[in-house]
């Protein structure tokens, strides 16, 4: 089986296109198999190249968390999926048993694990997964499309829909738009009614992004993105802040947001130690939101967008797997717009 793996944790020269890798088997009679189409990259795959606290992986190492493909074989005790199905995968894979699972609320599992970062993951022509992590699609659904989807849009659905609770006419500040997380929040926003100012370094991405539906842009680059938005509002603030790069972000993030604002994110690209003066926390009564991909209910809402063709994921580039390794570099250097997929079979 040909598969993108690592060996060793370090750099991008890490990653090794393998065509010796044995076949996976279904590991439980609840888990499919499924024969990857195309499979999507995210940065959560630059985390795991260059290595991970607490992560150990078993070499040779299939990394990607996002694909979509076509069932392959079934589980004796799996129901409801036949094989030859087409399906999109959710990464996020729990224990079903604990009292956060039971609650409907997998991401919060403490035996939580990610394909491509604890379990083998999808950038591979065979991936196992359990069923409940597969949702079927329309037999045509375009590969391309249904592998760049899922992770960014279920991140970004669970984020705005379920813990930020964005609703219409309210004013969403979106840092770094380009990235495959951004760009769904501001599509979900704009779904939702919202306003939404986003920034970049690159013009070229804002003005992109205007065409996706951006109210307003920033330049980042040289600016306050606080104080900026504190001028544009009349020094009222903004209601949402999505901010998923942290150290070099955050504050000016506090900065933008007004009275009763909340703060979401899913992670800290620049760096994870941010400072927030808790004098004005209490103040101005903000909220600050942790989340982290999705439950078993989201990833049905956003497979049901999807088969509804209401998000569609910008893609930047398709990739065969053996130039797989440009796509990581693209990402690395942050130039994409749009998520960056890897074709795995015709
Ligand atoms: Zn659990």
């Amino acid at each position: 089986m040909r598969g993108l793996t690592i060996s060793a944790h370090g750099g991008l020269d890490r990653l090794e296109l393998r065509d010796d890798l044995p076949e996976p088997s279904l590991r439980t009679d609840g888990d499919v198999r499924v024969r990857v189409r195309a499979a999507a990259i995210n940065h959560l795959d630059l985390f795991v190249v260059g290595g991970l606290p607490n992560v150990r992986i078993t070499p040779p190492w299939i990394i990607g968390s996002d694909a979509m493909g076509t069932i392959e074989s079934i589980g004796t005790a799996v129901s409801g999926l036949t094989a030859g199905d087409q399906v999109l995968i959710n990464p996020g894979i729990s224990d079903r048993t604990c009292e956060y699972c039971l609650a409907g609320e997998q991401p919060l599992c403490p035996r939580f694990r990610v394909l491509g970062e604890h379990v083998p993951g999808t950038l591979a022509e065979l991936v196992v997964v359990p069923a409940p992590n597969v949702l079927p699609v329309a037999q045509d659904a375009d590969p391309i499309e249904g592998a760049a989807f899922t992770l960014s849009t279920l991140t970004a659905w669970r984020m705005i829909v379920s813990r930020a609770r964005v609703i219409a006419g309210e004013h969403v500040l979106i840092w770094g738009i380009g990235g495959g997380v951004a760009l769904a929040c501001l599509q979900i926003c704009k779904q939702l009614g919202a306003y939404v100012t986003v920034t970049s370094g690159s013009d070229e991405k804002l003005a992109r992004a205007v065409a996706l539906g951006a109210d307003a842009t920033v330049n980042h680059r040289g600016v306050d993105v606080g104080r900026e938005m504190r001028a544009r509002t009349g020094k009222r603030g903004v209601d949402v802040v999505v901010d998923s790069v942290g150290e070099a972000t955050w504050s000016q993030s506090l900065g933008a947001l007004g009275r009763r604002g909340r703060l979401v994110t899913c992670g800290g690209t620049s760096g994870p130690m941010v400072t927030t003066d808790v004098r004005r926390l209490f103040w101005n009564q903000w909220s600050i939101l942790g989340s982290t991909m999705g439950n078993d209910a989201e990833f049905a809402a956003v497979v049901d967008e999807f088969r509804r063709g209401r998000l569609r994921p910008p893609v930047d580039g398709v990739y065969d797997l053996e130039q797989g390794r440009a796509a990581f570099e693209r990402m690395e250097r942050g130039e994409q717009f749009g998520k960056l997929v890897v074709r795995i079979a015709p």
